[in-house]
């Protein structure tokens, strides 16, 4: 075994935690390694976020030509693998060249620890050790596997599902959370006839039933078939289909398709050849690593960050996390602080949502007023012909200060912004009303949608 130097921060993982975190580490002048086991950028470049992104932009465009009668899917969708691929691969090279320019040593391996001081590098079988003052783990996640539904022939988890190099003609999704609302959408808009089950009673369950239901009104109208309430039970592959199983109400049912998709939810990867049980850092029945605000785990010098910790497995919370660390092993006293973590749904229309719901205020007796506008009567989202949706803030009755927003609409995963800063700043719902937005422009609706609760705070008083 071949030792390599020592350095300030080790950081396995590359993710948008991992990569983030050497980047702010080397930045505030310490060494800095990470080491990855497969491909710079992780889940979020390679099989999450950017492929899935470029996927569904590409089944737009498709799903417009083809109202012009001008595409063909098979063709339009071998295009869009290799736009995807395109996207995907500039997006690792950004990741490559940001971590180069900034002094990061790149390792390329299986990390496992050795004691708390030392990890081991593996790669084809060659070993090497590092030893490091401190370590962020940013090890991410995986898809969650059910014994009846293993992955592989036909069975997808999304990470195939991305990379099929034909549209299937039918899909059945298991799980009707955002990763499979998005993926089901996009194949149905290149034509797959697709149907999703939900084991709870809407699809896209946590976003209230007025936000969900005009995704699902288009989801119906791109013509897929919606179960809620369905426990997939087992499936049977027979040649080139497969049938699933599942019961609803008692009863038994099934569906037969070209190909299940399983997006159930995600397992951290903590377990395995990392070798946490050899340091003592323990994980909660979920995997997970607990933290404190600075990140830090029960190990002083060692911190965790995305995916593998509490709360949703988003990238951007990953990279918020890598922030945090970072600077907290450069002594900084930064800390997290949770109550602005935007979530965005990819479909159409887009769903995103920040801070607090009303049905959640309610549930915590906070007073609220909740301001609402629409985009139908929105000059630029009439000239987009994308009238469809809302915008809905939710305030403190008595100060107006901006507690939490949710969008259904044309680029609701943009406008939220504005929410979150008007969160993070402690802006009230006049402050909104009161800056003045550019016309025609669709932020006018979150300028609407403030003067609405400044109207009802003025006639409460
Ligand atoms: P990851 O991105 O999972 O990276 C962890 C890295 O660590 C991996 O590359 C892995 O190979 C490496 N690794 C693990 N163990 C070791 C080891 N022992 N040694 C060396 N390397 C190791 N989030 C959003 O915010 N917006 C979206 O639109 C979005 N869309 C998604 C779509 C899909 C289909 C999926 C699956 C996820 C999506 N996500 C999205 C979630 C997002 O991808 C994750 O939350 C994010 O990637 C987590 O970042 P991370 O840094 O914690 O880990």
């Amino acid at each position: 075994m071949s030792k390599l130097e020592s350095v300030d921060t080790l950081v396995i993982g590359s993710g948008p935690g991992g990569y983030v975190a050497a980047l702010r580490s080397s930045q505030l002048g310490m060494k800095t390694a990470i080491v990855e086991r497969q491909q710079l950028g992780g889940v979020c470049t390679h099989v999450g976020c950017i492929p899935s992104k470029a996927l569904i932009a590409e089944s737009h465009r498709y799903d417009l030509f083809r109202q012009f009668n001008q595409a063909d899917a098979a063709a339009t969708f071998k295009i869009a693998q290799h736009f995807k691929q395109g996207v995907v691969n500039k997006q690792a090279g950004g990741v490559h060249y940001l971590l180069k320019t900034a002094n990061v040593t790149i390792l390329e391996g299986e990390a496992s620890l050795v004691d708390e001081h030392t990890a081991m590098i593996q790669q084809t079988g060659q070993e090497q050790s590092i030893s490091f003052k401190n370590l962020i783990l940013a090890t991410g996640s995986r898809p969650i596997e059910l014994p009846a539904f293993p992955v592989g022939g036909r069975i997808l988890s999304s990470t195939e599902a991305l990379s099929l190099q034909e549209v299937p003609s039918s899909l059945v999704v298991i799980g009707g959370g955002y990763i499979g609302v998005e993926l089901g959408q996009m194949y149905a808009k290149f034509g797959t006839k697709v149907t999703i089950l939900e084991g709870g009673a809407q699809v896209l369950p946590g976003f209230e039933a007025e936000l969900a239901a005009p995704v699902v009104k288009q989801l119906k109208a791109d013509g897929i078939h919606i179960v809620t309430e369905a426990i997939a039970e087992k499936v049977e592959q027979k040649g080139d289909s497969i049938t699933l199983h599942y019961s609803k109400n008692q009863e038994q049912h099934q569906v037969t398709a070209e190909y299940v998709l399983v997006t159930i939810g995600r397992k951290p990867n903590t377990d395995g050849q990392l070798e946490l049980e050899r340091i003592g850092l323990p994980v909660t029945n979920k995997g997970l690593v607990e933290t404190d605000e600075q990140c830090r785990t029960v190990i002083p010098h060692i911190y965790a960050i995305g995916d593998i910790t509490a709360g949703p497995a988003l990238a951007h919370k990953a990279s918020y996390e890598a922030k945090v660390a970072a600077e907290a092993i450069a002594g900084l006293t930064s800390k997290v602080d949770y109550k602005v973590i935007p979530l965005v749904v990819f479909s159409e229309p887009e769903l995103s949502s920040v801070g607090v719901s009303e049905t959640e205020a309610k549930a915590q007796a906070i007073p609220v007023v909740i301001g609402k506008f629409s985009f139908g009567i929105n000059g630029r989202a009439l000239a987009l012909r994308e009238t469809e949706g809302f915008v809905k803030i939710v305030a403190d009755t008595t100060s107006g200060i901006v507690i939490g927003a949710q969008i259904v609409g044309v680029e609701a995963s943009t406008l939220i912004s504005e929410l979150a800063l008007a969160i993070e700043m402690g802006a009230t719902v006049e402050d909104l009303a009161m800056t003045i937005h550019p016309h025609p422009t669709l932020g006018e609706v979150i300028m609407e949608a403030a003067e609405n609760a400044v109207t009802k705070m003025k006639k409460k008083k």
